[in-house]
C-alpha cells in the first residue's frame, strides 16, 4: 500500500475508515459523513488531502472536510478553494477503495 508523506500526519491514520466511506451518504451515513468532516476540521494535512482528491477526481467519500459534491463544486471552481489548511491511514485506504485504483 502506498502512502504520501502528508498522510503519515493524518488525522484520521487510526479511525475507522467506513467512517469517511459510509455505505450511503443518508441517515447514518449522513451522519457519519459530518463526523468525518469535523475530524477533517482539525487535521493537519487537510489541505494536501483535499488538493489530492480534487487533483485525482476521487469520487466517493470524505477527503479534506469534503464530501464529493463539494469536490465537484471546487473542482469547477479553484478559485474557492482556499489554501494554508494543512491534509492518512484513512488517505491511503481511500486509494485503496478509489475506482482509480482498481
Ligand atoms: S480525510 Fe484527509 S483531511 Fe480528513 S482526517 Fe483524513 S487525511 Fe485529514
Amino acid at each position: 500500500m502506498m502512502m504520501f508523506d502528508w498522510s503519515r500526519a493524518a488525522a484520521c491514520l487510526t479511525l475507522d475508515p467506513e467512517l469517511f466511506f459510509p455505505i450511503s451518504t443518508e441517515g447514518l451515513g449522513h451522519e457519519q459523513v459530518e463526523r468525518a468532516k469535523t475530524i477533517c476540521q482539525g487535521c493537519p494535512v487537510r489541505q494536501p488531502c483535499l488538493d489530492y482528491a480534487i487533483s485525482t477526481g476521487q469520487a466517493y467519500g470524505v477527503w479534506g472536510g469534503t464530501d464529493p459534491s463539494q469536490r465537484r463544486a471546487l473542482a469547477a471552481n479553484p478559485a474557492a478553494r482556499g489554501h494554508g489548511q494543512p491534509g492518512g491511514r484513512a488517505a491511503a485506504r481511500k486509494r485503496s477503495r478509489s475506482p482509480a485504483s482498481r
